[in-house]
């Protein structure tokens, strides 16, 4: 018999590791099977098998527990690669997680471990069998038009009757096969000859001996015509290519592009079907297709021999996975360039801030694109709020703003207006109480939702009544306080009533294809105003678009987190790299309380060195990353008590630590559940790593203690 080293399916972190079952046959490692695993049957992925002579009931001896049979084999063949399953291995070790959620967080979900099974979509086909067989001429007729491996139901087009009929004598049979993607074929564009700059930066990355460069290339700068040129080399190499983009970056334009220069290329996000997910995974790992463009997850998929690996936009937090395992993409991008001897290419207008750090340290082979494609920068402007209220204008569009407003509309251009907050009101205040709505099951203030005359808690979706009074004190005396993106949609078709103004926020695109619909529209030139939130700063190449107002820019510099200045900067030179990327030149109006904050100041002047150098000279007095590493320990509990033990555990422990330890921080309560933090920092990683692992597994042998995550790195804090 085999002796069957398995992981179980279960997200908690006490079962991370293998055991032990017996078959009578081998089965393949990294098969999936079904186990009794706690009284009931569960999948598992196959580890080990390895021959033995002995009994089970002679292992059960030895191990000291009665050595179960698998249960069922469920796969023929592995559902994952050695190097998949070993970086698996490695993702669960540095980013403390169980190995089964790092397997499951690579694969697609008809290949994922569960205890319900989603069996891949199969198609009916047709096919001939072999024999003698007497037809009548309409069956002739029929049995001469039938392909094998034709559909089943084109076949019935020819005539229902005759194929069941054929089918009944056994001249041909159905059966069943697992859908294949079907692709398009697109009319190919010629690539553009590139800049002298771009051409530079492409030439040293192909002849770099280094593993990372890093593509520091203003907004406009034709970054995307670089990739394209790239992909290309690689895969005249006969490499597989992988293009990674932030979760909004894929829109219809950037994956047209990329689609008129290959004829053959896997989009792979999260709008796509777990079925075609699937289709698309089985392409890559049939090597069907060698260049995909994907968010986060495709850097899982099974390539063969990975030439190069592009992060587009590579400070972008949606490549941060924020639950378990919390990995970003650029460790496992790394790991994986250095198995396949491939290459990985870090872009950004604004590269995060280790990033260019390793770069300037030659860790990283620096690339640098200085000047836009159309040579001309957007004119810069900042409004000071505090001014437009002492005025009496409207802080919602400045004077300032309403004007380039009405001179873009006139001149038959396009604007787009950001404003990091969707809703209509964030916050209701009762002026006698003095208190604000918030939600019931978070530490949140609820948003006025106007169309739907509801309240809505943007951290947990509960939807609420409007109450005509004060629950605290009973006060109708209820104030509507702040602005979101639905108020400046209202005020804007006041301001221009003739003019065409759609809203792109995750209320407005909740649909599937909504997205899509909004930004055809608007590339049609059939909306002339597009609000919307951080979605509309990132990727848009639109030519008529001459003005980018920004409102309220500094808010998200009012948080706490020891990250939010780096993300608002990264925010606003994003936003204002969409105005005037074709022939006019674009405008750009930033409104703010603070404008002499240096964020400000550094878009103003489009100089990511100047903000580099502030920040960094703070974060080397404060000691936050890039100048040390942290780890973030979060429980959660619905019961009090128990949290209070399970924080005292851990803490007792951490605290011993020669590192940084801060004090237990309670987090405001999300989805009903209380929350704690504990936060860990300091330079050494490795060791970091190793006694936390040591402290968690310690505290996984306890019983009945709270849920807890590890978040390794976060780009903010809870
Ligand atoms: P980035 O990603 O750096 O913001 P893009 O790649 O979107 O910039 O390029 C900006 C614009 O310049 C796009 O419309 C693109 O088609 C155009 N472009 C890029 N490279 C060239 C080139 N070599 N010749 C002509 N046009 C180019
Ligand atoms: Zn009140
Ligand atoms: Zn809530």
């Amino acid at each position: 018999m085999y002796l069957t080293e398995v992981y179980v399916t279960n997200a908690s972190l006490n079962v991370n590791r293998p055991f032990t079952y017996y078959s009578k046959q081998e089965i393949e490692k990294f098969c999936r099977v079904k186990v009794m695993f706690h009284k009931a049957l569960n999948q598992a992925i196959v580890s080990d098998c390895v021959y033995t002579e002995k009994t089970p009931e002679e292992i059960g001896k030895e191990l000291g527990y009665k050595v179960e049979e698998i249960a069922e084999v469920i796969d023929e063949s592995p559902v994952i690669s050695q190097e998949l399953f070993d970086l698996a291995f490695w993702l669960s070790r540095t980013t403390i997680s169980p190995l089964i959620s790092c397997l499951n967080a690579m694969l697609p979900k008809a290949l994922k471990t569960s205890i319900g099974h989603n069996d891949p979509k199969t198609v009916r086909k047709i096919r001939k069998i072999n024999g003698e067989h007497t037809f009548t001429v309409k069956q002739k007729e029929v049995y001469d038009q039938i392909i094998d491996g034709m559909n089943a139901a084109d076949a019935r087009k020819i005539s229902v009757s005759i194929i069941r009929k054929l089918i009944d004598m056994g001249a041909i049979e159905e059966y069943r096969e697992e859908s294949v993607f079907e692709n398009q074929l697109i009319e190919s564009a010629a690539f553009k000859k590139l800049t002298d700059e771009q051409q530079e930066a492409y030439d040293r990355l192909i002849s770099t001996d280094k593993t990372v460069s890093m593509l520091y290339g203003v907004t406009g700068s034709g970054k995307t015509e670089v990739y394209l040129h790239l992909a290309r080399h690689y895969l005249s190499l006969d490499k597989d290519v992988l293009i990674l983009v932030p979760e909004i970056s894929l829109t219809p334009q950037m994956i047209e592009r990329v689609k008129q220069r290959f004829s053959d290329v896997v989009f792979y996000h999260s709008e796509l079907s777990d079925q075609e997910r699937y289709e698309q995974y089985k392409r890559v790992k049939n090597r069907e297709v060698r260049i995909v463009v994907g968010t986060r997850s495709s850097i899982f998929l099974p390539f063969h021999d990975l030439g190069l690996i592009i992060i587009d936009e590579e400070h972008d937090s949606s490549y941060k996975q924020d639950n378990i395992p919390c990995y970003h993409v650029k460790n496992v991008a790394f790991k994986r360039a250095m198995y396949h001897k491939g290459k990985v290419l870090l872009a950004s207008a604004t590269p995060s801030l280790e990033s260019y750090t390793r770069a300037l340290k030659g860790d990283y082979q620096l690339l640098e694109l200085k000047n836009r494609i159309n040579l001309s920068f957007p004119k810069i402007e900042v409004v000071d709020l505090d001014d437009e209220i002492r005025k009496h204008h409207s802080y919602i569009i400045s004077k300032k703003l309403e004007e380039e407003l009405s001179l873009c509309l006139h001149n038959h251009k396009q604007a787009i207006i950001l404003l990091n907050r969707r809703g209509y009101s964030p916050i209701i205040k009762c002026m006698d109480c003095g208190g604000v709505l918030m939600c019931q099951d978070c530490d949140t203030p609820l948003n006025y939702h106007k169309n739907q005359n509801v309240l809505k808690c943007h951290q947990c979706g509960r939807v609420y009544n409007l109450p005509e009074r004060c629950p605290n004190c009973g006060s109708k005396n209820l104030l509507f306080y702040g602005f979101g993106t639905m108020k400046v949609e209202e005020e804007l078709h006041k301001l221009f009533p003739q003019a065409r103004i759609q809203r792109m926020d995750r209320d407005s695109v909740s649909r599937k294809g909504a997205h899509e619909k909004i930004l055809k529209c608007f590339e049609k030139h059939e909306t002339d105003i597009l609000i919307g939130t951080q979605m509309i700063a990132k990727g848009l190449d639109y030519p008529d678009v001459t003005l980018v107002g920004i409102l309220n820019a500094d808010a998200g510099l009012m948080r706490q987190d020891y990250n939010s200045t780096k993300v608002t900067f990264d925010l606003l030179m994003q936003a204002s790299g969409r105005s005037g990327r074709a022939k006019s030149t674009g405008k750009v109006i930033i409104q703010a309380f603070n404008t002499e904050h240096y964020v400000i100041k550094a878009v103003l002047n489009q100089d990511y060195r100047y903000f580099y150098n502030i920040e960094m000279n703070y974060r080397n007095k404060t000691s936050y990353p890039p100048y040390a590493h942290i780890v973030e320990v979060i429980l959660s509990d619905h019961m009090p008590e128990r949290m209070q033990r399970s924080v005292k555990f851990l803490y007792e422990r951490f605290e011993k630590l020669d590192m940084r330890v801060y004090k237990p921080y309670e987090l405001g309560k999300l989805k009903k559940l209380y929350r704690y933090r504990i936060l860990i920092m300091d330079k050494d990683l490795l060791e970091m790593l190793k006694k936390t692992q040591e402290i968690i597994d310690d505290y996984i042998r306890e019983s009945n203690m709270s849920h807890v995550k590890i978040d390794v790195d976060p780009l903010y804090l809870e």
